[in-house]
């Protein structure tokens, strides 16, 4: 560093230390917790008091990390791993109120979303390029089912129903996480933020009154764009089969796994879900993977809390019914088509 650098950094420092130099400004921090990258940007009044904001939502995280992690022997979710096979395993209500929630979203979702998938799941290895034999899917399949989850409200206990069964939260872990996030902000006095943990975003209020732009990737190329959308106050989630996978002999093995057949579900590329909440979005993100995009819309469409694009493996994407813009019609003109569907993405 030259001097004039290092006396001019100096400087900086030491007009950021005195306390009426405190301005307004954006505050942005990365962290990788659970497994993901996470990412806090906030507009704060005080940056002192904006990052102690950006600290206390980070280590929530790694709260939840602790309580939730598949990965951790000693995690709730590990124990009930462990356990619920053989008897009733009692968690915090927090833990519980989460599993009986992923229930619910298997319900809207006709069982796409299945926190058992794990029972199959749990046999691919994307990093180490590991997926299982049809014998090991077929003898594993039989435990992917949430049905068997008996979950005792009372005790807030958890006990499976059927041997060989596995839970995972991956798929709305962290779609919660963001949401606890943003209550936390919220608590703090903070009004514009976004919150991410990998696939889930939530945007707190606007950037200073405009909308954020959000912006869709192509599944095959990270810097090109299929689509923005102007969010404020709402919440994201994209699902994509690039995210965590291998490929082996012209087979995308990837990690949205179909919990009726155990393979990888490949009837889009990309799902993104727009709703108030992350958890809601997450749990929303996986359907189309598993049931086809003409049926997640259905689903979709019917939920007007709940918007959707899907981009498929042909190239087509896919709008649900609240983003299409307002087409006007000649008098007399037959109502529009029940899906909107925009020039295919180039592969
Ligand atoms: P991200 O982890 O980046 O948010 P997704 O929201 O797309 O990604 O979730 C993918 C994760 O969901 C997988 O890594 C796995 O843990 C879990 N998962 C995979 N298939 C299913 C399924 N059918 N139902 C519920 N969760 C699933
Ligand atoms: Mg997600």
């Amino acid at each position: 560093m030259s001097l004039r650098n290092a006396w001019l950094s100096s400087f900086i420092a030491l007009a950021s230390a005195a306390p009426h130099a405190a301005r307004a400004a954006w505050i942005e921090r990365t962290e990788a917790i659970m497994g993901t990258r996470v990412y806090v940007q906030l507009w704060a009044d005080d940056p002192v008091k904006g990052n102690a904001a950006v600290d206390a939502v980070m280590t929530d995280m790694h709260r939840i990390d602790a309580l939730m992690s598949h990965y951790k022997p000693d995690s709730q979710l590990s124990q009930i791993n462990a356990h619920a096979n053989s008897g009733p395993v009692r968690v915090d209500k927090e833990l519980f109120d989460l599993i009986k929630l992923s229930t619910h979203y298997s319900l809207i979702t006709e069982g796409a979303f299945d926190i058992t998938y794990a029972s199959v799941g749990y046999l691919y290895d994307y990093r180490r390029h590991i997926h299982p034999t049809q014998a090991q899917i077929s003898k594993a399949l039989p435990a992917v089912n949430w049905r068997n989850l008996l979950l005792d409200e009372e005790h807030h206990s958890v006990r499976f129903e059927h041997p060989g069964m596995r839970i995972d939260l991956g798929g709305i872990g962290k779609g919660y996480a963001v949401d606890r996030g943003v209550e936390i902000l919220k608590a703090r006095g903070i009004q514009h933020a976004v919150v991410t943990a990998g696939g889930d975003s939530r945007i707190l209020g606007d950037h200073l009154g405009r909308p954020w732009l959000v912006a869709i990737r192509h599944p095959d190329d990270p810097k090109k764009v299929v689509t923005r959308i102007p969010l404020s106050d709402s919440a994201m989630s994209t699902s994509g089969d690039y995210e965590r996978y291998f490929d082996e002999n012209g087979v995308r093995y990837h990690h949205i796994i179909d919990p009726r057949t155990g393979h990888p579900a490949g009837k889009v590329r990309s799902a993104t879900i727009l709703a108030p909440t992350a958890t809601q979005t997450d749990g929303m993100s996986k359907t189309a993977f598993v049931l086809g995009p003409e049926k997640a819309l259905a689903i979709i469409n019917r939920m007007p809390e709940y918007d959707a694009v899907f981009v498929c493996p042909d190239g087509r994407v896919l709008y649900s019914n609240g983003l299409r813009p307002p087409v006007p019609r000649p008098a007399g003109a037959a109502p529009a088509a029940p899906t909107a569907t925009s020039p295919r993405v180039q592969p």
